[in-house]
């Protein structure tokens, strides 16, 4: 288990457009590249401690990328810090910015996309131990699909 010292330095963006970051803090790859569809995404932890049994990470996807579409027994706790897009949660396609508040329940299918020219940068609270997530079969993502407003929000649109 990665047992990390809090370190809560915040270090400002370097310019317009560009995301958060934190001193201390590794800006690692989203998932490994091959393993599920997602463009555009970094990954960084900026808590892991064991008092919590929680990590919390911050994502963060340029304008246009997505996370990957997804569902596990673990839920996630999302808080938006940066930007603005949009989230699939279960059926429903929502505007997310700053502040909002996303709960994913166990077993709910999700994805976050970036709106077109900005990026979208979230707190998300996770346990420490959790299952892998499971990717839709076509058939599953082809029943979403189904639904116009997620149609949409797979295309892009
Ligand atoms: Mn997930």
């Amino acid at each position: 288990m990665n047992q990390r010292a809090p370190h809560p330095s915040f270090r400002p963006a370097q310019g317009a457009g560009e995301g958060l970051d934190w001193a201390g803090v590794d800006r690692l790859d989203y998932k490994s590249e091959g393993e599920a569809p997602f463009r555009g995404i970094s990954r960084r932890v900026l808590f892991d401690q064991p008092e919590l049994q929680g990590q919390l990470r911050y994502f963060e996807i340029e304008p246009g990328g997505y996370s990957t579409l997804e569902r596990h027994e673990h839920a996630h706790a999302v808080v938006i810090l940066h930007g603005a897009g949009r989230a699939l949660v279960g059926r429903a396609v929502r505007p997310v910015a700053v502040p909002d508040l996303v709960w994913i329940a166990p077993w709910s299918w999700h994805q976050f996309r970036a709106a077109a020219d900005r990026p979208l940068g979230f707190l998300c609270l996770v346990n420490q131990e959790r299952d892998r997530p499971q990717l839709p079969t076509p058939a599953e993502r082809a029943e979403l699909a189904r639904e116009p407003a997620l149609a949409a929000f797979f295309a892009g649109n």
